[in-house]
């Protein structure tokens, strides 16, 4: 790739995973880095790894500090994005009031942005993703939570404090399951990776530890919800009768989207929409069929096309 001032660093920084990637204006990811988060070990290491891997970036792949443009960290949780400050996650323990855009910037000499890594899919969907050119539409991530990302007019919307888009914590039941916020039937307690898994450990009680074994090959609390998607993929009745539930909820959100955004789209996005039809095919038919009928019947629900990359190309779009 020819170099440029064209390129930006792009970070996903979750939970679970810290990539690194090199990337044209034009979505093109050049070089790639990835790494465990180890989260446990708290802002300071975390920090220090990315630094480091930013760094082994640019110089094994022969860049200099001046072929990069900018540096867009997505992360998972709330960010204050004008001060570049990670407020708090509950992905990432020990984060409160980082002010990563400072730290970064000072440490690599290069300017630094920080969003939310669903703000940022939502913008990656946009420029380079399934959204391409679609200028009202709203981006959903289904992975352990649920996130919402929404573009009006071509632009994010974060609302007056940047804390919009939360579709995962509007309450769909009332006096249902506890959600990760503390509020009881949030949308993301009824339908996302950690609703699906809850809810499986709850029938698989009633069920012997050889049968559960000889289903999922493991122990009932360590299944997840992607064990639970390829049983019933697979056709296993109780895996069948989770998804269908979560899948039902889903719609049930959905169809609120709907109804408040009149979307020309839905993009689903997350590791849970990997299940795939099973599951996301009776959500959007419990969307269609609860929202009102115009926007019920105008709005395209589609799959997000950038799978695990959609954080990575989201940062790069922010700052592209
Ligand atoms: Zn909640």
């Amino acid at each position: 790739m020819k170099k440029s001032a064209e390129l930006v660093l792009a970070v996903d920084l979750g939970g679970t995973k810290l990539r690194s990637a090199v990337v044209s204006k034009y979505g093109k990811i050049a070089a790639v880095s990835n790494l465990k988060t180890e989260a446990e070990k708290g802002p300071e290491y975390i920090i220090d790894r990315l630094v480091e891997s930013l760094g082994t970036l640019i110089a094994e792949n022969q860049f200099s500090n001046k072929d990069i443009s900018g540096i867009c960290i997505a992360v998972a949780g709330p960010v204050d994005v004008k001060r570049g400050i990670v407020t708090s996650s509950p992905h990432l323990p020990g984060w409160h009031n980082v002010p990563l855009k400072k730290i970064i910037a000072e440490r690599t000499g290069i300017r630094t942005f920080v969003d939310n890594d669903v703000n940022a899919a939502a913008i990656g969907e946009y420029v380079f993703g399934a959204a391409k050119g679609v200028t009202d539409f709203v981006y959903i991530a289904v992975g352990t939570g649920l996130g919402g990302g929404i573009i009006i007019n071509g632009q994010l919307y974060k609302g007056a404090d940047g804390a919009a888009g939360e579709i995962g914590h509007t309450i769909i039941k009332e006096n249902g399951p506890k959600c990760s916020c503390g509020n009881c039937g949030c949308l993301e307690a009824l339908c996302a990776g950690t609703a699906i898994e809850r809810e499986i450990r709850k029938k698989l009680k009633k069920i012997s530890a050889t049968e559960v074994a000889r289903v999922y090959g493991k122990a009932a609390n360590e299944i997840t919800a992607k064990d639970v998607g390829k049983a019933a993929n697979e056709g296993d009745l109780i895996a069948c009768e989770v998804i269908s539930n979560a899948a039902y909820y889903l719609g049930i959100g959905l169809a609120n989207v709907i109804n408040v955004f009149n979307p020309q789209m839905i993009v689903l996005g997350g590791g849970v929409i990997k299940i795939g039809d099973i599951y996301v095919s009776p959500a959007i038919e419990v969307a269609r069929e609860t929202a009102f009928e115009l926007p019920a019947s105008t709005v395209k629900i589609v799959r997000s096309k950038l799978g695990d990359d959609t954080g990575i190309l989201g940062a790069a779009a922010l700052i592209s």
